[in-house]
């Protein structure tokens, strides 16, 4: 379990959040959506703990402890951070990499037991990395890394998931296959996960709720078939936005209104 309660957090006089209240509940997925620099990112830092915070607080786990009180060892066993792949360090193999995530749980030696490498081992199966676990992350594809990150993050067994545009650089198949496996894992781990998502069709798709942020402010937030509509998206991104639906699953399907602008023929050669 995830709430946000009146988050506000600044830097300096620029406030990037103001008075942010949502929760997202076991099981559920919640995408958060918005243009460049509505405060998407400082969301995912202040709920992980790392950014101060001006006002309000972040409860998480089933005892709904405030973030910002907690050690960070006492916060990786509560929530689980999925960052862009670009901060990813390449010197490591990925089983050590993935092994980086029991951190909060290792003896003072910081030794592993029997119990943390099974975690790993099934973590690294269940992202389909078994097979790569001794290359260095470094000679990876950002498919495969982006998939470590989600590993490092699993094996901290912490029921909270956040992830922060983790499509970006991603092909069609990876898109669907990195968000369909955060699904399978949030329902059967029974995880809040939020997820900042770029591309708004891959957000109706995957999520179950949508929260708009436009300009450090919590706009809308519901199904997506409330939150994506053609005048929510169109005020927010000013351009012409239609929405219709999926024809096989009826969720909203994003197309910027601006093809009428471009040149384009409307008669084909047949070959
Ligand atoms: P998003 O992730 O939605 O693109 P960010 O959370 O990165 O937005 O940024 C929100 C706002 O805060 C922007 O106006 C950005 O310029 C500003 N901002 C982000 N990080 C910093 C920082 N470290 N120092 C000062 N301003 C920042």
């Amino acid at each position: 379990m995830l709430q946000i309660q009146n988050l506000s957090v600044a830097y300096g006089n620029h406030v990037a959040l103001q008075d942010v209240s949502l929760a997202v509940a076991p099981g559920e997925m919640l995408a958060v959506i918005g243009p460049n620099g509505a405060g998407k990112s400082t969301m995912v830092r202040a709920i992980s703990g790392i950014q101060p915070i001006r006002s309000g607080g972040v409860l998480i786990g089933e005892q709904l402890l405030p973030v910002h009180e907690l050690s960070a060892a006492e916060r990786a066993r509560l929530l689980a951070v999925v960052p862009q792949a670009r901060e990813l360090p390449g010197a490591f193999t990925v089983y050590e990499t993935v092994l980086l995530g029991r951190t909060a749980y290792l003896g003072w030696m910081g030794k592993s037991q029997k119990q943390d490498r099974d975690l790993v081992a099934w973590a690294l199966a269940r992202t389909n990395l078994s097979g790569l676990a001794q290359r260095r992350v470094a000679e990876l594809s950002g498919g495969e890394q982006q998939r470590v990150l989600l590993a490092r993050a699993l094996v901290q067994s912490a029921p909270v998931l956040l992830l922060d545009e983790p499509t970006t650089n991603l092909d069609l198949q990876h898109q669907s296959g990195l968000l369909n496996l955060v699904r399978e894992l949030a329902v059967e781990k029974q995880l809040a996960v939020l997820v900042v998502l770029h591309d708004l069709n891959l957000a109706g798709l995957y999520c179950d709720r949508v929260a708009l942020v436009v300009n450090g402010r919590l706009q809308a937030i519901g199904s997506p078939q409330d939150v994506l509509t053609s005048q929510n998206l169109t005020d927010t991104f000013h351009v012409p936005i239609e929405v219709i639906r999926h024809p096989a699953y009826g969720t909203p399907l994003v197309l910027p209104d601006g093809v009428a602008h471009m040149p384009h023929t409307t008669s084909f050669p047949t070959l």
